[in-house]
């Protein structure tokens, strides 16, 4: 099955107003005309999203949200609950990365709650995976992959579980510069679909898009996305360039 690459650039808390302002545009005359080849999506952080819904309206480039609380609303201080992302217009939110992990003590029982209520609204999850430099080092990559995406899948439809975006980003790859050889993603992409076979059947794994991400810069992103199981990026550091960002997804098209 062919499926349709995703590019998202996960901004963190990077930029005040103007330069969020300034970025949007930029990156929305770039790709704009590439979003029927290339879903391109941004993650500015929460509080540009209702200004980022706007300069964005005509939905040719997606929003992303970078985290979500799974209740709809309630006494939660500084948590942003789905039906506040759906109502700016965001598309998309990634769920587990691994920075909330790591500094946030995210488990994968939290990341399941949020990625069901996140789907309860319409939003798609991007669900991020990915193992340290210990585990990797230790043979246990493919162990701890799976783990999460058994937590992070657990109780989701086939149905459900077909509209998820897949992220791997081994640890550490992300900001380090170091990045996984196409060889070595490849082969994770590739056990994770065999996973999500197994947890559901094939045609629900093959819709399913996995996007690599960990240090994706445009000298190395062609030859990641060319990789038959890794359908798009998440991006961090690249994303905050317009010029380098089109890059990769001029990458991904020359592979769509
Ligand atoms: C990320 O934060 O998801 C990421 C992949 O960052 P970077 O591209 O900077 O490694």
């Amino acid at each position: 099955m062919t499926r349709k690459p995703i590019i998202v650039g996960n901004w963190k808390m990077n930029n005040d107003l103007h330069e969020t302002r300034a970025l949007l545009s930029d990156i929305h005359d770039r790709l704009a005309s590439k979003s029927a080849q290339v879903d391109v999506g941004v993650a500015p952080p929460a509080t540009f999203l209702a200004v980022a819904g706007e300069i964005l309206a005509d939905d040719l480039i997606l929003l992303a949200a970078q985290n979500v609380h799974y209740a709809d609303s309630g006494a939660f201080t500084g948590e942003v609950s789905p039906r506040m992302l759906k109502s700016l217009g965001v598309d998309l939110v990634i769920v587990g990365h691994s920075e909330r992990r790591h500094y946030f003590a995210e488990t994968d029982e939290l990341v399941n709650r949020k990625v069901k209520a996140a789907l309860s609204v319409g939003l798609v999850a991007i669900v991020c995976v990915g193992e340290t430099l210990e585990e990797r080092e230790a043979g246990q990559t493919l162990e701890k992959v799976s783990t999460q995406v058994r937590g992070a899948f657990d109780g989701l439809s086939a149905q459900q579980a077909s509209t998820i975006v897949l992220a791997y980003e081994p640890v550490w790859a992300i900001g380090t510069g170091r990045t996984a050889t196409p060889e070595q993603a490849q082969e994770v992409h590739r056990a994770l679909r065999d996973l999500l076979t197994e947890l559901y059947d094939a045609p629900t794994a093959d819709a399913i898009r996995i996007q690599y991400g960990g240090s994706v810069k445009p000298h190395n992103a062609e030859s990641l996305l060319s990789q038959p199981d890794i359908d798009g990026a998440l991006v961090g550091g690249a994303s905050l360039k317009g010029d380098a960002f089109e890059a990769i997804v001029n990458a991904a098209l020359s592979n769509a």
